[in-house]
């Protein structure tokens, strides 16, 4: 999820750029990058690490003049974080210079015939296949840059926006989007594009948002837009009225709000390229080396820590239901500190956001001296942990900025129940119908969260009442039992209520004596195997005067009848129904935490990479 910044007009381009590029920063700074063009040619100039190294890096190249450039600012996907696989990337004959944010998926079927026809690469990014590959495009059929970008557009799969700058049209940008955001701002006689609306608004408040498969062409002053069957759109200009300050969170109050809001997406991310429900296909890349060893494990060991390690509870039922093989969950911490008894034939899967948490990696390196198999699932690419371990499969969610993880969860936990139905699939221990089946259903998680956000208004009611409460319960079974733990953690950690989370039939033995009528207590009650029984549990704090908010599904009645509150989620497969009760779980603590007035991104005491043990 990287972010995309151009210039062409009258003014400086460079620091148009450079400014945009850090208002982009949240997108990712894995890497920043420019292209100019002055009278010496087309130049590029990029460097590891955040806009301030680049920054740096220019600081001795003398001035640059150029009133055209594209700017970069990375969120690696393909190939890790270093100063070759920053944008922007140049054809082979250095005519042409090009930024992209995205993932395209059929890069590597592109880069071997590619390769085949004598093409070199500097890179690992699929970026730069797709630069070549509309540079072959134009070399062949002798067409305009125009052309051949449309022509290539019609031959990648995945998802793009990007801008091509062209040495012999130095007032010339192309662009093109297709997934990926792309804002045009309509200057007096300039252009600006970027991912967002933020690089544009200080200069000018009229914009134009590309639409999917529209090419923009930005030539001598004068914009023309068209779809990519070459049919010329009128565009609709758009007022911006937001301030500069909202823009940054995409219009949202809060950068957790905004991640929360992006979960269709990012799960979409998730499985993209790797989840084929129509053809019964799921792939994960990360997996292939490994899967015989994965498949024929004794055991298989998760370890994480925080919501991280919530997601590995998940996934010890997805494992057990569905690939039939022992799962243990462990505490990196305490994995590490004890003796355990690991070897060869264990699968170990170590789990992460940020890919550096210190006692993660400390796991990893003990398991690793057994003899064990290590799996990475972290959403940073290049991480340490993504080079610690043996083969992993890195879970797009796209940067998370707020402390407490939302979208990266979800983004686990997707990851896991891919794991799960490969492998199930595998040992034959789930049978091909159900797995066709589960693939179907999973394939609709992305709307099913789309739809359960609508339940925003509602939950933001319910927190208003309950803003003061001192303590929460939460309480689930089965599948929702992790849930049940990760929605009582999200509360603490921002809101800094107290709250416990407690498999539901627990809370007989010991929880039960703090009900009373200031109690809420959070239920996750949706149709599963132990409804009844959760049923059962929520007569009992009904009893003791205890406040319900209930988790539903869809047209529950009974539960209905005796909460305070229900929030009803779609109906899905059981083992998938984390992925949307998490929701409204992460919504309950984000209100009750902006009203309690607390900072919602940067709780205290609390960072989003934890690298001390
Ligand atoms: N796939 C490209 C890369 O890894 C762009 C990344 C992105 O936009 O997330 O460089």
């Amino acid at each position: 999820m990287c972010g995309i910044v151009a210039y062409v007009g009258q003014k400086e381009a460079l620091p148009i750029i450079i400014k945009g590029l850090k208002r982009l920063e949240y997108r990712g700074y894995d890497s920043a990058g420019v292209a100019l063009i002055d009278q010496e040619g087309l130049n590029v100039y990029k460097k590891k690490g955040k806009v301030s190294e680049l920054e740096n890096h220019l600081t001795d190249k003398g001035t640059l003049s150029s009133t055209i450039g594209i700017g970069h600012t990375r969120w690696a996907t393909h190939g890790e974080p270093n100063d070759v696989n920053a944008h922007p990337h140049y054809s082979s004959n250095e005519k042409f210079a090009m930024i992209h944010n995205g993932i395209i998926e059929n890069y590597d079927v592109l880069k071997t015939d590619l390769k085949n026809k004598g093409y070199v690469f500097q890179s690992d990014t699929d970026s730069e296949v797709f630069m070549k590959f509309i540079e072959d495009i134009h070399k062949n059929n002798d067409c305009s840059l125009e052309e051949a970008v449309r022509l290539a557009l019609h031959k990648v799969v995945g998802a793009y926006a990007i801008v091509i700058m062209n040495i012999e049209e130095p007032d010339t940008l192309i662009a093109a989007r297709k997934g990926s955001p792309l804002v045009i701002g309509v200057g007096k006689g300039e252009y600006f594009l970027a991912s967002d609306a933020t690089p544009i608004i200080e200069y000018t408040n009229q914009v134009i948002y590309l639409d999917d498969y529209e090419i923009a062409v930005i030539r001598n002053g004068s914009l023309q837009i068209k779809t990519i069957e070459n049919v010329e759109t009128n565009p609709y200009i758009n007022k911006l009225e937001m301030e500069l300050e909202a823009i940054e969170k995409g219009g949202y109050e809060h950068f957790m709000l905004k991640e929360i809001y992006e979960q269709p997406r990012s799960i979409a991310d998730c499985m993209r390229g790797r989840l084929d429900a129509k053809n019964g296909r799921l792939v994960l890349g990360g997996l292939r080396d490994y899967m015989n060893k994965f498949q024929n494990a004794d055991r298989i060991i998760i370890t994480a820590c925080g919501t991280s390690w919530h997601a590995g509870l998940v996934a010890e039922y997805l494992f057990e239901e569905f690939a039939r093989i022992p799962v243990e969950v462990e505490y990196a911490s305490e994995f590490r500190y004890r003796n355990p008894v690991v070897n060869e034939k264990d699968f170990v899967i170590a789990i992460s956001q940020s890919g550096e948490t210190a006692d993660t990696l400390a796991a990893i390196e003990l398991a690793k001296s057994k003899g064990a198999t290590i799996f990475g699932v972290c959403n940073v690419v290049g991480s340490s942990i993504a080079r610690a371990t043996h083969a992993g499969s890195y879970t797009h969610a796209g940067p998370e900025i707020g402390v407490a993880s939302t979208k990266a969860f979800t983004a686990q936990i997707s990851v896991l129940t891919m794991m799960a139905l490969m492998l199930g699939y595998q040992r034959g221990t789930l049978t091909e119908s159900k797995y066709v089946q589960l693939l179907n259903e999973l394939e609709k998680i992305p709307s099913k969260v789309e739809e359960t956000l609508q339940m925003n208004p509602h939950i933001e009611e319910i927190s208003a009442e309950y803003k003061d409460a001192r303590n929460f319960l939460y309480l689930g079974r089965g599948y929702n039992f992790p849930v049940a733990l990760e929605g009582a953690l999200k509360l603490k950690e921002i809101s800094y209520i107290h709250a416990e989370g407690y498999p539901a039939a627990e809370m007989k033995h010991g929880p039960i004596a703090l009900i009373d009528e200031e109690m809420p207590v959070v239920f996750i009650a949706t149709k599963d195997n132990s409804y009844e029984k959760v049923v059962s549990n929520i007569q009992e704090v009904k009893a003791r005067k205890g406040k319900i908010i209930a988790v539903v599904t869809e047209g529950d009645t009974t539960v209905k009848s005796m909460a305070d509150h229900v929030l009803e989620i779609p109906d899905t497969a059981e083992a998938f129904v984390p992925l949307l009760s998490v929701i409204p779980l992460q919504i309950l603590s984000y209100h009750i935490a902006v009203m309690r007035g607390c900072n919602v991104d940067q709780p205290r005491n609390l960072a989003k990479s934890v690298t001390v043990e």
